[in-house]
Order: C-alpha cells, then sequence, then structure tokens
C-alpha cells in the first residue's frame, strides 16, 4: 500500500520540494500567509468551544442591532402605570422606539433601552460591555442597574462589563433605576478557556497545533515535509474528489523557515510591510511550516468560485481539512479570502469547524495579530 500512495504521491510531488525550500515548479507564488497546526492525532478530542475570543470586539453579535426593548407586557405596564411620563409627541410605540425620541420640554421617566448587543459568546476570563441607550432622550434619570441571573457564570458591575468566570450561559439585565419596568437583555454564553500547551516552543490550542500571526513557530521547527497524516488525508481527499469529477492537486505544501523567510522579505522588498502582511506570512508564521497545510490548484483569485473551490468548500472536512482564510473573516484570520489553502486538523474537528460556520480563530477563542 505504501506504493499505492507513493503512486498517487507522485502527482503532487513538485509541491513538496515546496519543503525543500525552492519552488515547486509551476506554481510558483507561494502565497505563505498563515498558520496552524494539529496537533497530529485525531485522538486528540478537544471539544469545541469556542468563539469569541473575549474582549474581541468583532463578532457577531454586535451586527444584532434590533433594540431589544421591554416586552410588551412590560412597556405597556409601564406606560400605563405612571401618570405624566408619556411624552407630548411622539409616544414611544413599540417601533418608534429605537429613534424617535420625544419631545424637547417634557421631562419623562425611561420608555427605552437598547444595547449594542444582546447576545455574547466569551471565553473564561473575557469580558465585554454593551453600549446602553435610554429613551427618551430627555429622561431625566437614565441611572442603569444591573444584574446576573448567575453569577457564577457571568458577573457585572455597575457600568455594564459583562465578566466571564464560569462554563455555562445566563442573562445579564438592565432596569432604569427611574423606571424598573423597563429592561433589556444581554443572553451570555461562556466557554472554557482554550486549553493552551506549549511544547519546544510550538503552541496547541484544544490540541491543534497554531501558526498564525499571533503564535509563531520557532525556526527549528521542521516536518522536512507534510506529515504523513496530513498527507495520507490529503490523498483520500484528491481520491474523493476525482470520483466528483472535481481534479484537487497540491500546488504549494511544506514550506521551511528559511524559504518563508525569503519569501516574505523579497515581497516586503517589493510592496512594502504593511501590504506583505496581508498575503505573506513572516518566518516562523506561516501555517505552511506546520507540514499540514496545502495550497490546492490555482493560487490566486481565479480560484474563487471555480468547481473544484466550491467543492473544496464543502467537502474537505470530510477528509479533515479546513479552508482556513475563509471570506469575510480577514480580520480575524489576520489574512483574506484564500479558498486554495486547506489546513489539515483532523476529521472530527474539521467537521466541527466546518458545521460552527466560524474560522478557526473563532473556534478556538484565540487571536491572530502580530505583536511586533
Ligand atoms: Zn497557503
Amino acid at each position: 500500500m505504501k506504493k499505492d500512495i507513493i503512486r498517487k504521491f507522485a502527482a503532487v510531488a513538485a509541491c513538496f520540494t515546496v519543503c525543500a525550500g525552492t519552488s515547486c515548479g509551476k506554481v510558483e507564488r507561494p502565497d505563505d500567509k498563515e498558520n496552524v497546526t494539529v496537533s497530529g492525532n485525531d485522538s486528540a478530542t478537544a471539544d469545541a468551544s469556542a468563539t469569541t475570543a473575549d474582549g474581541s470586539s468583532e463578532n457577531q453579535s454586535e451586527l444584532l442591532t434590533i433594540p431589544v426593548t421591554t416586552d410588551e407586557n412590560t412597556s405597556q405596564a409601564a406606560t400605563s402605570a405612571g401618570t405624566e411620563e408619556l411624552p407630548v409627541s411622539g409616544q414611544p410605540s413599540e417601533e418608534a422606539s429605537s429613534q424617535t425620541t420625544a419631545g424637547t420640554t417634557t421631562a419623562s421617566q425611561v420608555s427605552d433601552i437598547s444595547l449594542t448587543f444582546y447576545d455574547v459568546t466569551l471565553t473564561v476570563g473575557g469580558s465585554k460591555m454593551p453600549i446602553v441607550t435610554m429613551s427618551p432622550e430627555t429622561a431625566e434619570n437614565k441611572k442603569e442597574i444591573w444584574t446576573s441571573s448567575d453569577e457564577k457564570i457571568a458577573t457585572v458591575d455597575s457600568l455594564g462589563n459583562i465578566k466571564a468566570v464560569g462554563e455555562g450561559k445566563c442573562t445579564i439585565t438592565v432596569k432604569s433605576a427611574d423606571n424598573p419596568a423597563v429592561s433589556a437583555s444581554v443572553a451570555v454564553t461562556v466557554k472554557a478557556a482554550p486549553e493552551e500547551a506549549v511544547a519546544d516552543g510550538v503552541t496547541y490550542i484544544q490540541g491543534i497545533l497554531i501558526a498564525n500571526k499571533t503564535y509563531a513557530l520557532p525556526a527549528s521547527y521542521n516536518p522536512g515535509g507534510l506529515t504523513n497524516e496530513c498527507y495520507s488525508a490529503f490523498m483520500n481527499l484528491v481520491s474523493g474528489a476525482a470520483a466528483d469529477n472535481i481534479n484537487i492537486y497540491c500546488s504549494s505544501g511544506f514550506r521551511s523557515y528559511e524559504t518563508q523567510r525569503q519569501i516574505y522579505n523579497e515581497y516586503v522588498a517589493k510592496d512594502g510591510q504593511a501590504k506583505a502582511d496581508t498575503y505573506s506570512a513572516r518566518a516562523g508564521h506561516s501555517e505552511h511550516q506546520t507540514g499540514l497545510a496545502i495550497d490546492c490548484n490555482i493560487i490566486d483569485d481565479s480560484f474563487t468560485g471555480t468547481p473544484e473551490a466550491i467543492w473544496l468548500e464543502n467537502n474537505c472536512h470530510k477528509y479533515g481539512f479546513i479552508v482556513r482564510y475563509p471570506k469575510g473573516k480577514d480580520h480575524i484570520t489576520g489574512y483574506k479570502y484564500e479558498p486554495w489553502h486547506i489546513r489539515y486538523i483532523g476529521v472530527e474537528k474539521a467537521t466541527a469547524v466546518y458545521n460552527s460556520g466560524l474560522c478557526l480563530e473563532e473556534y478556538l477563542g484565540i487571536t491572530s495579530q502580530y505583536t511586533y
């Protein structure tokens, strides 16, 4: 069976020479970007935990802009209870509540609270604070009262800073001190902090070897080529694709620290460092150094949307790979969309990442940013 593998391997052998530090022949645009890797054995189970790095400001939840106001009952109660709080003009109907502020002269009670987000996922130790808007603007007393439904999961201070303390779900609520019937809530999910282990200078997060802009590999880390596990998984992927009449081949596989250093320096000389950093990894930060990353087929934007790219996106997880730099995640992965770059993390984890719809950094709750 070795022979069999070797034969299949011949087709992609060219790319492996890249590992040796030379170019692969046809495709010479080693994009070097990225990071990461797997610990090498699938046995390492890591539950998916996930998600947003704490503090990081850009999680999806912020996209929610719909002001969640009090539920109808309470708002009605609030409105009817108070005697004189109704503003003269724009009575805060459910719909108008977001922007309409009412009359200019009437000092009124708080009738609505909106937040910049209504759900958030944090890792233990992380924190995040929604911005609160109380309306109408003319309300005299906009004091906030914050409470947590379970302080073992998340606490909140008087300013609304939510801090994750233990795994689970809870609700953080803010009420108007002026009109306690008016409130808004944030659904909080707290995940375990990413389990991090460092061995010989290599970082593993939940068993997944990581090389990205935050986590570097030592110059000495050199598997010498794609790992056996990654290689045979890729051969399976190639066969699976062929069965669907899709031709996938390796254009660039392993790249050593030194090779990456040269490539990156060339790009910096050509485009300047700021630009080079958007598409090429600094030495030690390329996922190609892990021996677990492969650039398939055409390494440029013309690959986007091709049947091969679409096949990879929909199927590579079945073979243990993920499209490492998905569309729309540039600000999180640190790299633009690369439909050709796949990373081996094992079938179980790749499937979990695929199903999550998250990029690897989000899935693991880590960052990808240079600190130097
Ligand atoms: Zn790549």
